[in-house]
């Protein structure tokens, strides 16, 4: 038989995935694998998506998505003093959806893209697929997980087609600062690159911290794609409704790729998405100070644990230990704890090889978890001792 294309074969395994197929073959398992909320969706959401079926909206809707939800979604915009309209945005199955329309715009065979490394691992995946190579620059714990600007700058060669940042960041918990994305937004002007900006963890902020998103930097928009979706925020994950933001010339265009890719999403998940964004914020707010209290509560037990110290997350749900003081690897260290603790950890080494010496917690999980998860790590490390 003949082969599969080189691009299909260009793309790796999920770490996460394979380390949550090892979990669903043991027993007594504390899982701190996947960064799904495990809250419900609020029930004014999954109502608006029930009643739409009642009335039958089970047809075809603009390639773009509704434009009710368009319209919502640049009121939001609006209200964080960022300009689109409603032609400037697609609606797409999931941000994984939108992250896929912009790869098949921007990229191709000899382009580079400069991704983070620790980074979530879908976006070497989503590189490699166009054929692209992705280049990572290291974001290190001593600097809050952000670039080094002169690191990023030194990184870009005649082939840098766009830099990719992810902030709050998916594994580190990182939120880049004003004057790292300043320089981020000057480097792309200066020399002539798009900027692809996932912002799906934006809401979940700790500790007073500011959010500055670079499409706000003046000469930005035009060299922009903002991805966001619901999944995170109202926990939506199974929903798939994300969308992206750019200026028209770009959604434009990806309007008549996503023809090909899923023509449109189905009309009462889009209703959800509208209820989401226009009804009460109150299960928001509730999921963001529970997830306030899970992570000083994680934190303060990693701290206390010996051998194991843990920076305090800026955004997002996860932590990102260091645990090099186990002398283990860290995928050595995930290994033993799921083997000897039945605890799943994602090795940081599955998110580039800036990740190694640090695992991904996720803290998207009740206190109880998180207090025997604590127990068993605690009891882990000191039997290295
Ligand atoms: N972007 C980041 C950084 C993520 O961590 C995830 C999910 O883990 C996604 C996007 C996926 O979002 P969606 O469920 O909207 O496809």
């Amino acid at each position: 038989m003949k082969g599969f294309s080189q691009r299909a074969l260009r793309v790796p395994p999920s770490e996460i995935r394979r380390m949550f197929a090892m979990q669903e073959r043991m027993e007594d398992v504390v899982s701190f694998a996947l960064g799904e909320p495990d809250f419900d969706t609020p029930e004014h959401v999954t109502q608006a998506i029930v009643d739409s079926y009642g009335r039958r909206e089970t047809h075809y809707t603009p390639n773009r998505g509704l434009k009710p939800l368009r319209a919502a979604i640049a009121a939001e915009y609006r209200n964080r003093g960022l300009d689109y309209n409603e032609n400037e945005i697609l609606i797409a199955p999931g941000a994984v959806g939108a992250l896929n329309l912009v790869s098949m715009l921007l990229l191709q065979e000899g382009d580079e893209v400069i991704i983070p490394d620790p980074c979530w691992s879908n976006y070497i995946g989503l590189v490699a697929q166009t054929g692209a190579d992705a280049v990572p620059v290291k974001v290190r714990a001593e600097n809050h997980f952000m670039f080094d600007l002169e690191e990023l700058a030194a990184a870009v060669t005649d082939r840098t087609k766009a830099i990719l940042i992810n902030s709050p960041s998916n594994p580190t918990g990182g939120v880049l600062d004003r004057t790292t994305i300043q320089g981020v937004a000057e480097l792309a002007m200066e020399k002539d690159l798009y900027v692809i900006s996932d912002e799906i963890y934006r809401e979940l902020l700790w500790d007073g911290t500011k959010y500055t998103s670079i499409a706000s930097i003046p000469g930005m928009k035009e060299r922009t794609i903002l991805i966001d979706g619901f999944s995170k925020t109202f926990a939506m994950t199974g929903i798939r409704l994300g969308y992206l933001a750019a200026s028209e010339g770009m959604t434009d265009r990806m309007n008549t790729l996503l023809e090909n890719v899923f023509s449109c999403i189905n009309e009462p998940i889009q209703w959800g998405g509208v209820a989401a964004l226009e009804g009460g914020r109150e299960a928001v707010e509730e999921m963001k100070e529970t997830y306030r209290k899970r992570r000083r509560r994680i934190v303060d037990g990693l701290n206390a644990i010996h051998g194991i110290s843990c920076m305090e997350p800026a955004g997002a749900f996860y932590v990102f230990p260091d645990i090099r003081k186990s002398g283990l690897s860290s995928m050595d260290f995930a290994m033993s704890l799921l083997q000897e603790e039945h605890v799943v950890v994602i090795p940081g080494s599955g998110f580039g090889a800036g990740g190694e010496g640090f695992v991904r917690i996720s803290y998207a999980v009740d206190m109880e978890t998180i207090d025997e998860g604590l127990r068993r790590i605690r009891r882990f490390m000191k039997n290295r001792r």
